[in-house]
């Protein structure tokens, strides 16, 4: 039910367009039949605040009344085709199809809803909401600004004039609603990006249950890093090799899944910095624990064998999560609170192996790599370490990406961002 709405939204930005024309169109007719009055020289026109009025009035509702034409057009053409095609039964169908191409064509759409495509916003909704959210704000602002300027002009006892510009002040005022709407459209359409709910999480959208305040956004797969493009500007990775943003979504969304974004905590524990006892740590599970995760926490690990022992389990990288873990179609990156950590190499994993002991006394097991630094990994004691996280549900897992065309809303872009 959600999808049908959300794959309908550039219609509702259309049938708003339209009605902005039709407002516009009825404002105008109201200027000019009120300036063509009997007497001249006590015209509409020659009211120099009643004007101001109009010009702005008319700067704020460019767009809309543009994309209204624009429609109305394209509704006449397509009207045109298809009584034209009455007449002669084969190109009736051709006719239709084309008229689905046009109503599916999703540049179109975008120009329908001044939705600009540019390559930066592929993985930063938020600033097309927020760029989106501006322009319709100075929108509502102008038309306030108008409403006032026509309600207080002084006619000098012209009772036609005075009654003249205050309907144009309510014309202006019945297209501030739909304005509003707009705004509740984009935020709607932001939401389903940057709020993202996966198929996987069954709980009802007004059921009682809510997420933890450590869980910061599920991330829809097709914003992870693989999917950014170095020959793209724009929507290129991150090109710092030793990035040092330890924002959980930078990490997720412009680094691939091989990169570490810190040092080996023993070299960590040196480099004193803000974020002094706090390491970034990736830990894989099913996309059901996943979502119980968001809900209640994390669970320890207490069923044997553990190599270091009962607990939470993290590596350094997406990619070094991958074949350890038990479970997998879900990736969690958390921040987390180290604590007293003991640094391990293979000749103490006897002492911690399979035992919760080391919970007197640590906080944390920190396992060095005899070989490899990358597949360091560590175990903490309690859930109450992990400050915050983020999660991705993996392509096959989740098909609510797929449903709601996320992964192709940039596809087709053309000339350079419609
Ligand atoms: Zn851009
Ligand atoms: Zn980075
Ligand atoms: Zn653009």
């Amino acid at each position: 039910m959600c999808w049908g709405f959300y794959k309908t939204l550039p219609i509702y930005h259309g049938v708003l367009a339209v009605y902005e024309l039709i407002c516009g169109l009825i404002r105008l007719g109201m200027f000019l039949d009120s300036s063509n009055s009997i007497n001249t020289t006590k015209s509409l026109r020659k009211n120099s605040q009643v004007v101001a009025a109009f010009i702005l009035d008319w700067i704020s509702s460019m767009v809309p009344t543009t994309m209204g034409l624009f429609i109305l057009f394209l509704s006449l053409w397509c009207g045109c085709r298809i009584l034209r095609s009455h007449s002669c039964q084969d190109s009736r169908r051709h006719t239709n199809l084309r008229l689905r191409d046009l109503i599916s064509n999703k540049p179109i759409q975008r120009f329908l809803i001044f939705n600009c495509n540019c390559p930066c916003y592929i993985a930063r909704p938020k600033w097309r909401f927020l760029s989106r959210m501006i322009f319709t704000l100075v929108t509502i602002g102008l038309r306030f600004l108008v409403i006032i300027l026509y309600a207080t002009a002084h006619h000098d006892g012209n009772e036609k004039n005075h009654d003249s510009s205050q309907s144009l002040a309510v014309a202006c005022g019945i297209t501030v609603p739909s304005a509003i709407l707009i705004l509740l459209l984009d935020y709607y359409h932001y939401r389903v990006w940057w709020h993202y709910v996966p198929s996987c999480d069954q709980e009802p959208v007004c059921g009682g249950r809510r997420y933890l305040k450590k869980h910061k956004r599920f991330i829809p797969y097709h914003l992870m890093g693989e999917h950014r493009n170095a020959m793209r500007l724009g929507n290129e990775p991150c090109p710092a090799q030793y990035c040092i943003d330890r924002n959980l979504e930078h990490i997720m969304i412009f680094h691939y899944n091989t990169f570490r974004p810190q040092a080996r905590w023993s070299e960590v524990r040196q480099i004193n910095d803000n974020h002094l006892g706090t390491y970034v740590g990736f830990h894989r599970t099913s996309p059901a624990a996943a979502v119980s995760i968001a809900y209640t926490d994390f669970q320890l690990s207490l069923k044997r064998p553990q190599m270091l022992g009962f607990g939470i389990y993290f590596a350094r990288s997406i990619y070094h999560t991958m074949g350890k873990a038990r479970r997998e179609g879900a990736v969690i990156c958390a921040e987390v609170l180290m604590g007293e950590v003991r640094e391990i190499e293979n000749a103490e994993l006897p002492f911690v192996s399979n035992s919760d002991l080391w919970w007197m006394t640590y906080d944390t097991i920190y396992y060095r790599h005899p070989t490899d630094p990358n597949r360091d990994e560590f175990c903490i004691k309690s859930n109450t370490q992990i400050l915050k996280w983020v999660i991705v549900i993996e392509q096959p897992y989740d098909t609510k990406v797929t449903q709601y065309g996320l992964n192709t809303e940039y596809d087709d872009t053309q000339c350079e961002c419609i």
